[in-house]
């Protein structure tokens, strides 16, 4: 799987169908074979960046 942000492959598993990814700091959830986009900050607080992409962007093939 790729980073639908940035495309970096450069991803990282975080806990139970979460991760992350190291080149542009967002936190992806994934839920039945779709991921959800979260940019984490400043305050700890998540944002969700899904209105930015897609929806074929964030489906998953398995
Ligand atoms: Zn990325």
């Amino acid at each position: 799987m790729h980073c639908p942000n940035c495309k970096s492959k450069d991803i990282g598993k975080i806990g139970t169908n979460q991760y992350y990814c190291w080149n542009c700091f967002v936190e992806m959830s994934l839920l039945k074979g779709r991921l959800s986009m979260h940019q984490v900050e400043e305050d700890g607080s998540l944002s969700s960046l899904d209105d930015l992409f897609e929806d074929e962007d964030l489906q998953i093939g398995m």
